[in-house]
C-alpha cells in the first residue's frame, strides 16, 4: 500500500497509464539578420495558436466542469499575453536567438522566480508557467500535444505532475483515478480533479517508476491510498466501497438547494468554515447557506509582514460579495496556541494554549486589532458581515472589543465611509469560563458560536493534538455535553442566535443533542454541508429530545458513545 495526499474523494479501480511529458528538444540556432522578422512572426503565430487552443479548452471546460475552474486555464492566456514577458522574448529574438530558446529562457526565469517564493499559491504559478512553456515549445516545434482525450475507459492516470492543460483534455467518463508524484491539497490538479469528481491521490513518491502501463491498481481518494496488484478480496472490498460511496453521493445530492429543516419542519442553517476568499467560492458551490467561521489568521500566514487594512478589506469584501448577502461570520485574528505567525512578536511560552493568544493578543496590540476591525467594518457595507471574537473568557473582553468597534464607527462616520450600523458582534464560546458565564455573556453579545475544538480541550484538560490524551479529547464526555447544553440554553434564553463552528457541528452522533438543546446553525467544512443537512432532516425535535435526555443521563463517555452509535441517522 502506497500513501499520498488525498485530494479528491472516491474509489478508483482500473488500469495504469503512465503519462510522460515528452522532452521537447530543439536546435539552439542563431538567426541571421535577414530572418529576424520571420522568426518574430513565427513566435507571434505560435502565441496566437496557443491562445486559440487554450480559449477552446476553457470553453469546453465551461460546458463540462464548473465554469470557475475554466478561469485557471483562461489565466494562461493572460500570462502568455503579458507585454513584459512578450517584450523580453522579442528582444532576444531581435538579438538573433531562435524563438524556442528565447521563450525557454524567459519562461524559465519566471518559473525560477515563482518557485523561490515560499507560498503555495505563488509556487502554483510556477507550475502554470512551466505548463505554458511546454505547450508553447510544442507548438513552435510542431509536436502534437498528448492526447488524453483518447484514453480508454477504466484508465488510472499516473504522472509526475498533472498540469492544468492536461486536466482539461481528460474525458471524465474514461478516467477512474489520478495519481501524481507532485502537488498538494490546493494545487490546480487537486482543484480540477475535485471539479471533475475523479478520485485522486497526489504526492506519491516515485509512483511513475513503481507502476507501469497496464498494471492493475486501486486508489482511495479519501484515505490517500494506492494499492497495486490487488487480490480478488481487495477488489471485492473496494468495489463495495465504491458502490457505497456513489450511492451516498447520489443520495446527498438530493439535498442540493434544499432548506435545512428538521423532520418536523424547524428551520436550521448549515454554514461553512473557510480560511481564504477562495474557499468562499467552494462554500457556495457546496451549497453552504453562509460562512459560520472565516479563520482570518490564514491571511496573516505565509507572508513577511501583516496584511494592510486595504489587503484585509479586499479579502473580507470579496467573501461578502461571493456570499451575495448571506451571513459571513468573520473571526478576528486567533493567533497563538498552535497558530504561530513568525513576524509577529510572540514570546516563547511554557503553555501556549493557556497563554497570550487570540483576543488577549489583539487587545494587547490595539493598532493591529483596530486595523482588522476597521477593515471588517468597511467590508460590512458589501454584505451581511458579523464579527466574532475568539477565546473569550470574561465579559470585560467583549466590552473592550465593542468599545473599539464603536470608536471605529464614529471615525468612519466622520470620514463618510459606509458600513453596516447594525453589525453583530459575538463571542466564540470555546473556554469553560465562557461556558460557565454564558448567561451573563449572552447579554453582552449579539450571537454565540461554539468552538468545540477548543472547548473540548480546555474542558477535559487534554491537548487537542496530543495522541496520548486523545481518549479524553471527545465530545461525548458528560462534562462537555453539559457545557454545550448550558451554552445553547443560555444563549437562547437571551434571544441571541447560537451556532457551532467546531468539528462537533457535523458529527451525526451529536446532531440530535444539538437540535434538542436548540442550536440554530451548524458550520462545517464545505464538503460536509449536504451530509449535515441530511442528518438534521432525519430528526423531529421530540425524538432528538428523547435521545438527549437518555445521553445526558449516562455517567461515562463509553456509555454515551455506545448509545449514540446505536441511534445515528444519516
Ligand atoms: C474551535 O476551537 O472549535 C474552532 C472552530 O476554532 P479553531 O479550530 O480554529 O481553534
Ligand atoms: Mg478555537
Amino acid at each position: 500500500m502506497l500513501k499520498g495526499i488525498p485530494v479528491s474523494d472516491g474509489i478508483g479501480i482500473g488500469t495504469v497509464r503512465i503519462i510522460k511529458n515528452k522532452e521537447v528538444k530543439f536546435d539552439d540556432r542563431v538567426i541571421p539578420e535577414n530572418e529576424i522578422e520571420s522568426e518574430l512572426g513565427r513566435f507571434h503565430s505560435a502565441v496566437d495558436v496557443f491562445c486559440e487552443r487554450t480559449k477552446k479548452m476553457a470553453e469546453e471546460m465551461e460546458q463540462s466542469v464548473n465554469p470557475k475552474e475554466a478561469e485557471i486555464i483562461k489565466g494562461h492566456i493572460q500570462m502568455i499575453s503579458d507585454p513584459f514577458m512578450i517584450g523580453q522574448i522579442e528582444d532576444q529574438i531581435k538579438n538573433g536567438t531562435c524563438a524556442e530558446k528565447a521563450a525557454e529562457n524567459t519562461l524559465n526565469q519566471f518559473i525560477e522566480m515563482f518557485s523561490a517564493v515560499d507560498d503555495e499559491l505563488t509556487q502554483q504559478r510556477a507550475t502554470d508557467v512551466s505548463d505554458i512553456k511546454k505547450r508553447l515549445l510544442r507548438i513552435l516545434l510542431g509536436i502534437e500535444e498528448i492526447d488524453l482525450g483518447s484514453l480508454p475507459a477504466g484508465t488510472i492516470i499516473v504522472t509526475k505532475d498533472l498540469t492544468p492543460s492536461m486536466t482539461t483534455e481528460i474525458k471524465k467518463e474514461n478516467i477512474n483515478g489520478i495519481v501524481t508524484e507532485k502537488g498538494g491539497i490546493t494545487s490546480h490538479s487537486a482543484i480540477l480533479s475535485r471539479a471533475l469528481e475523479i478520485p485522486a491521490v497526489l504526492s506519491v513518491p516515485e509512483i511513475t517508476k513503481i507502476l507501469k502501463d497496464g498494471d492493475s491498481v486501486i486508489i482511495d481518494g479519501k484515505e490517500g491510498e494506492v494499492l497495486s496488484d490487488p487480490t480478488d478480496a481487495d477488489r471485492q472490498k473496494y468495489e463495495k466501497a465504491r458502490v457505497d460511496f456513489l450511492k451516498e453521493k447520489e443520495y446527498l445530492n438530493t439535498f442540493i438547494g434544499k432548506d435545512t429543516m428538521t423532520e418536523d419542519g424547524y428551520h436550521k442553517e448549515v454554514f461553512c468554515n473557510i480560511g481564504t476568499p477562495k474557499d468562499a467560492v467552494t462554500a457556495v458551490q457546496k451549497d453552504g447557506e453562509g460562512i459560520g467561521l472565516f479563520r482570518t489568521e490564514f491571511l496573516f500566514m505565509d507572508r513577511k509582514t501583516a496584511p494592510t487594512e486595504e489587503d484585509q478589506f479586499n479579502a473580507y469584501k470579496k467573501v461578502a460579495e461571493t456570499l451575495g448577502g448571506r451571513t459571513v461570520i468573520i473571526r478576528t485574528l486567533d493567533i497563538g496556541g498552535d497558530k504561530d505567525i513568525p513576524y509577529m512578536e510572540q514570546s516563547k511560552e511554557d503553555n501556549p494554549f493557556l497563554g497570550y493568544r487570540a483576543v488577549r493578543y489583539c487587545l494587547g496590540d490595539k493598532e493591529l486589532y483596530k486595523t482588522q476591525l476597521r477593515a471588517i467594518l468597511r467590508a460590512s457595507a458589501f454584505g451581511s458581515i458579523w464579527v466574532m471574537v475568539p477565546m473569550v473568557t470574561n465579559v470585560y473582553e467583549m466590552r473592550q472589543v465593542r468599545g473599539i468597534v464603536e470608536r471605529i464607527k464614529t471615525k468612519l462616520d466622520k470620514e463618510g465611509i459606509p458600513y453596516d450600523r447594525n453589525i453583530k458582534v459575538g463571542a466564540m464560546i470555546e473556554t469553560p469560563a465562557a461556558s460557565l458565564i454564558s448567561d451573563i455573556l449572552a447579554k453582552e453579545c449579539d450571537f454565540f458560536s461554539i468552538g468545540t475544538n477548543d472547548l473540548i480541550q480546555y474542558t477535559m484538560c487534554a491537548d487537542r493534538g496530543n495522541a496520548d490524551v486523545a481518549y479524553l479529547y471527545k465530545p461525548y464526555y458528560p462534562a462537555v455535553l453539559r457545557s454545550l447544553k448550558t451554552i445553547i440554553e443560555n444563549g437562547k434564553k437571551e434571544g441571541i442566535s447560537v451556532g457551532m463552528c467546531g468539528e462537533g457541528a457535523r458529527d451525526p452522533m451529536l446532531i440530535p443533542l444539538l437540535l434538542a438543546f436548540g442550536l440554530d446553525d451548524f458550520s462545517v467544512t464545505p464538503t460536509s454541508v449536504l451530509s449535515t443537512r441530511s442528518c438534521i432532516s432525519k430528526w423531529t425535535l421530540e425524538e432528538a429530545r428523547e435521545v438527549a435526555n437518555k445521553a445526558m443521563s449516562l455517567p461515562t463517555y463509553m456509555e454515551v458513545e455506545e448509545y449514540l452509535k446505536g441511534i445515528v441517522r444519516k
